[in-house]
């Protein structure tokens, strides 16, 4: 591996001590408090914090405002850290905030009517944001303005009109859940409101941590009595290799009401450089679909096609995060309706006790559902980032090509509206976690992550390149679809998925990316229809994969597919490369 001055930080939750909870809770309480009163304090300079984005943030606090309480200076420096580095989030939104606000329109609000209560106008938003979203971009912000927009429109649908400034719509962000950074300490051996020593023989770190007792005195004797915690190996294995950074101490809140406080343990590790890009010689393209939530194909330099498609299946997933939806509705629906119930009564009256006593239940239903959504979404995107790593590696390739987000497409064939808008939801957090993820772990291994123009890439032929039409299917080619499945080629008679046709194409576009780079020394982002993009020699299935099968033939998997782990047939990864090494890999 060759070592850079690059790093990444990786944190690792580790638990505290049961001893040792209640000091710990009892100083994040506090905490919490003053970061709050900070948020609160300098939420009308919230630009102040749009203009500095990375060093300390505790600095930029300092410059405007001191301690309200005499608890320890370090003490306040880490509490400041923490309230700057929510302004600074905020200030980020801000700054979008500030592009969607002249596109906000009324045609981005759909009317009330006599049996539709009014609502967003779905399409509308996603014009205006396509309009919006300049080339250039991966596209990563592309969620975030979405989100923008619909909290402005909620805003709308609320007040009857958009908000004018930032601030109006959104609510002070106050810390619900106390989180202190220890990085406005003097560091680990001579902090001064925690001290943390590591002992890597013995795999374990010993630990200090200053806190108030239950009277609110500040403890004296706090570095005396420390606690251990013990490291697990891929922990040890991170530190045999980089830095321990100053940790974080966080509360985690089961929805029973429990909580306990764990110390994030990040480490600072080294990252490779990036694959020189003369040494490129593969290229992994891929592309997002719908029911196939990611196909992905293999080129090489040369323009040979070296794999066959492999797809991610996600469909039985996608059904089970569509029932945990509607039961969300459900709940929301029911818990609408209790309230109604128990506000016909007034305050103080017995008879509103059986309707609160059910609210209570049904709120901690509509959390827990909540959370095993989102669960499961980010699960699904760290599972699929995965399996396009894994495949990059096996398949040597240097280089990942991707969609840009920027395109979030509609997902085609729902039964009907809702059910498209639940799917495109569905998918549309997901890819942005993908995206996300898959760059960070590209960024751990060095390999290259780039984005691709997204445009026709699902109706262009990659073997002749000419523009080709889809069709629903094999069996429908007397009829053209525009967003059919299937597409097959008039003038070369290629015909394949158009998720597969889409990967080779994307594929195609990282190889034009790295020869147009090899030539010119700068980076190019093509589209399709460029001439310099180079159709695909087709190596059909039966002639000789250029990279040979990692196991003999007969090892291949029956039906090629891998189901895989911990989802009970949801996922599957399937293909006719798949060999029972992946199945390893990915096991
Ligand atoms: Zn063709």
């Amino acid at each position: 591996m060759r070592q850079t001055g690059l790093a990444q930080s990786l944190s690792y939750p580790i638990r505290l001590p049961d001893s040792a909870q209640a000091n710990a809770l009892r100083l994040l309480d506090v905490s919490r408090e003053v970061i709050n009163a900070l948020v609160l304090a300098l939420w009308p300079q919230l630009d102040e914090f749009g203009k500095q984005a990375d060093g300390p943030a505790y600095k930029q606090v300092e410059a405007l405002l001191s301690s309200p309480i005499p608890h320890g200076h370090r003490q306040f420096r880490c509490e400041a850290e923490q309230a700057g580095r929510i302004l600074r989030t905020q200030a980020a939104r801000k700054k979008h905030f500030a592009l969607i606000l002249p596109i906000l329109s009324q045609g981005m609000i759909q009317p009330q009517l006599e049996k539709r209560p009014a609502g967003k106008n779905r399409k509308a938003i996603r014009e205006a944001l396509a309009d919006l979203r300049e080339a250039g971009e991966d596209g990563g912000n592309a969620v975030e303005l979405q989100s923008l927009i619909e909290q402005a429109c909620n805003f709308y649908l609320k007040n009857g009109c958009f908000p004018a400034t930032y601030e109006e719509m959104q609510a002070i962000p106050v810390q619900q859940i106390a989180q202190l950074p220890y990085a406005g300490d003097d560091g680990p051996a001579l902090g001064q409101s925690y001290r943390m020593s590591i002992d890597l023989g013995q795999q374990r770190v010993l630990l200090a941590l200053r806190f108030p007792d239950s009277q609110g005195n500040w403890s004296r004797t706090w570095r005396e009595k420390p606690m251990t915690l013990s490291l697990p190996d891929p922990v040890i294995h991170r530190l045999r290799a980089g830095e321990v950074l100053a940790p974080t101490l966080r509360e985690i809140q089961e929805t029973d009401g429990t909580r306990y406080a764990v110390l994030d343990f990040i480490v600072n590790v080294p990252v490779p450089l990036p694959a020189a890009m003369d040494r490129i010689q593969y290229v992994l393209g891929f592309d997002w679909g719908v029911r196939v939530l990611v196909t992905a194909t293999v080129v090489d330099l040369e323009g040979h096609q070296v794999s066959r498609p492999f797809f991610l299946d996600t469909g039985p997933f996608d059904g089970w995060q569509a029932r945990t939806r509607q039961q969300i509705d459900l709940l929301k629906a029911k818990i609408a309706k209790l309230e109604a119930q128990r506000d016909s009564f007034p305050g103080g009256d017995s008879r509103r006790e059986p309707s609160i006593k059910k609210l209570a239940f049904l709120r901690l239903e509509l959390n827990r559902c909540w959370r095993k959504y989102e669960a499961r979404n980010t699960d699904l995107a760290h599972l699929a980032a995965n399996v396009l790593l894994l495949l990059a590696e096996a398949l040597g390739c240097s280089l990942i090509a991707g969609e840009s987000l920027k395109s979030l497409k509609s997902s085609g064939r729902g039964r009907d509206a809702k059910r498209r808008w639940r799917n495109w939801r569905n998918n549309s957090q997901v890819r942005g976690e993908l995206w996300r993820v898959l760059r960070y772990k590209c960024h751990l291994t060095g390999i290259r992550l780039e984005w691709q123009q997204p445009r026709k890439t699902s109706h262009m032929c990659p073997h002749c390149g000419q523009a080709a039409q889809t069709y629903r299917s094999p069996e429908h080619l007397d009829h053209v679809e525009a967003w059919g499945a299937w597409l097959c080629c008039a003038s070369c008679g290629w015909n394949g998925s158009r998720d597969y046709a889409a990967s080779l194409n994307i594929a195609r576009l990282g190889v034009t990316f790295i020869t147009h780079y090899l030539t010119t020394n700068r980076s190019y982002h093509a589209s399709i229809a460029d001439t310099a993009v180079k159709p695909l020699s087709y190596i059909g299935s039966g002639s000789a994969l250029r990279l040979p099968p990692m196991v003999p033939r007969s090892h291949l998997l029956h039906a090629g597919k891998i189901y895989l782990n911990g989802w009970r047939n949801a996922v599957k990864l399937h293909s006719s490369y798949v060999t029972e090494t992946m199945l390893r890999l990915c096991g």
